[in-house]
């Protein structure tokens, strides 16, 4: 077994620490060559310590500056960059086989490209690309012969319960529809009137799983479960309608596709990230992840639901954003990130992120996009319309 050389973009977070994790259980085959971050220069030090990549890269210049000053002092031969440009040169470098792509929101976009670009293995959970410029991106990783694997719980479940090879044909393999579920984070049963209340605090307490605080908000407004539709409508090939949402408290099964035949095909385990990363990291092969195996008598119970879209907006503005079509999802992608940043500064109340959504999606019309370029810019008008929002008076949210 040849070792593969790893680069992961966004390694001080929640995924990258879990990838990490998973790494340091496989030194015969795995090869730490970059880690990237913001600004997070502690956790990036004693990765560095751990890992003694080739490369570390914070986004943040002063951030950069820091780290080499540290990396010097504890003698430690990692060389620090630092800038956007820098984030895709790690990820695109001959030497590496392959990228784990988790950098949160928007910013994933260039490096995740340049993986792709270079025709690597592309780890994906920086879902946001995929609703920012699936088709743009899926076209990038055929072209190029990358390698694309899903990183996130459901779509790692859907394609682990497809068949191996799928293609996208959904007649020629029998499959009928696919099930993704959510847990239903932690509002699925606090009133409408409450949640007008709820804390940024509260919003980042999922009930079953540890994530980045972004992730979280999206998780507690369900934009998560949106941003995943339109994500596996990339990935699977699948029309809105044959992705049917399930509220699945427990977070046990992680999703499933459902065959013509009658068959419903699951992924089941702890809620526990390292269990996807391992998969996509060793795949076709299995390694072990640290995961505890699912005690299924302790589970003992599993419930459905279907989801609320009249709690959730933000569940039905995913499907009207990819009903649109265009740079619709790129659209309400950025007016959500602007809106849970000001939300977790308590600059707007929980229940105002669909509402800005919204109103950023009736302002921006979408329209068709070719290139990555398109993205960026529509990404940034949309941001701007978000910003006006928060910043003006007498906006009723
Ligand atoms: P996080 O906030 O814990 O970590 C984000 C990482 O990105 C950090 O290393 C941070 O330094 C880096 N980063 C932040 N802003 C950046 C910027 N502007 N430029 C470059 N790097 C930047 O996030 P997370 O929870 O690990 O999520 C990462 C991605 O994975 C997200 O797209 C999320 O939707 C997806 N995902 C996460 C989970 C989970 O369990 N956490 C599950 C499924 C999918
Ligand atoms: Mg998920």
């Amino acid at each position: 077994m040849p070792v593969r050389n790893i680069t992961i973009l966004g390694s001080t977070g929640s995924v990258g620490i879990s990838t990490l994790d998973v790494v340091a259980r496989h030194p015969d085959r795995y090869q730490v060559i970059a880690l990237t971050a913001n600004k997070s220069i502690g956790k990036m030090l004693e990765q560095c310590r751990t890992f003694r990549p080739l490369y570390a890269v914070m986004l943040d210049l002063d951030s950069a500056e820091n780290l080499r000053t540290e990396v010097n002092k504890n003698g430690i031969e990692t060389e620090v960059l630092s800038g956007v440009k820098s984030l895709e040169k790690v990820a695109s470098l001959p030497e590496i086989d392959v990228v784990m792509a988790a950098i949160v929101g928007a910013a994933g976009i260039r490096p995740t490209f340049s993986a792709a670009l270079a025709g690597k293995y592309v780890l994906l959970a920086n879902k946001e690309t995929l609703v920012m410029a699936g088709h743009i991106f899926m076209n990038v990783v055929k072209e190029n012969h990358a390698t694309l694997l899903p990183i996130d719980s459901e779509h790692n479940a859907i394609f682990q319960s497809l068949p191996r090879g799928f293609t996208g044909n959904h007649s020629k393999d029998g499959v009928r529809r696919i099930l993704l579920t959510a847990s239903g984070g932690p509002f699925r049963e606090t009133s409408l009137a409450d949640m007008k209340r709820v804390t940024p605090e509260q919003a980042c307490n999922h009930p079953n799983w540890v994530m980045g605080q972004k992730i979280s908000v999206d998780s507690a407004t369900m934009m998560n479960k949106g941003l995943e539709l339109i994500e596996a409508h990339w990935l699977f090939d699948a029309a809105p309608e044959q992705i049917q949402v399930v509220i699945h408290p427990q977070s046990i099964i992680h999703s499933m596709v459902e065959y013509i035949d009658g068959s419903v095909l699951a992924q089941l385990g702890n809620p526990d990230m390292r269990t996807p990363i391992a998969h996509a990291l060793a795949y076709p092969d299995r390694i072990e992840s640290g995961v505890e195996p699912l005690d299924i008598f302790k589970v003992a119970q599993l419930d459905f639901e279907s989801p609320d879209f009249s709690k959730f907006p933000c569940l039905r503005l995913a499907y009207k954003a990819l009903a649109l079509g265009g740079s619709a999802p790129a659209i309400l992608n950025a007016a959500n990130e602007v809106a849970v940043e000001a939300f977790l500064k308590s600059q707007i109340p929980f229940t105002a992120i669909p509402k800005m959504i919204e109103q950023v999606m009736e302002v921006i019309k979408p329209k068709d996009i070719f290139t990555l370029e398109d993205i960026l810019i529509v990404d940034n008008l949309a941001r701007e319309a978000a910003y006006e929002r928060i910043n003006s008076e007498g906006i009723d949210f």
